[in-house]
């Protein structure tokens, strides 16, 4: 399987800020999409954020390393 399909398969919590909402997506998602927006309160949260950069690549970074 290659490193896409991976990170379309891969799907990681995110928790709303706001209410507590949680819902997953998949890494490959937040890593096209800059914004996400809570279905529950409507909050949108940035994840271009340093936080969620970082925490995009290291599920990219494990992904990679399974493939190998
Ligand atoms: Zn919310």
């Amino acid at each position: 399987m290659d490193i896409d399909n991976l990170l379309e398969t891969v799907e990681a919590k995110v928790v709303c800020g706001q209410c507590g909402n949680q819902t997953t997506r998949t890494v490959a998602w937040l890593k096209t999409n800059g914004i996400y927006e809570c279905p529950v309160c409507g909050d949108e949260m940035d994840l271009r954020t340093q936080e969620w950069t970082d925490r995009i690549q290291g599920y990219i970074d494990a992904c990679t390393s399974i493939d190998k």
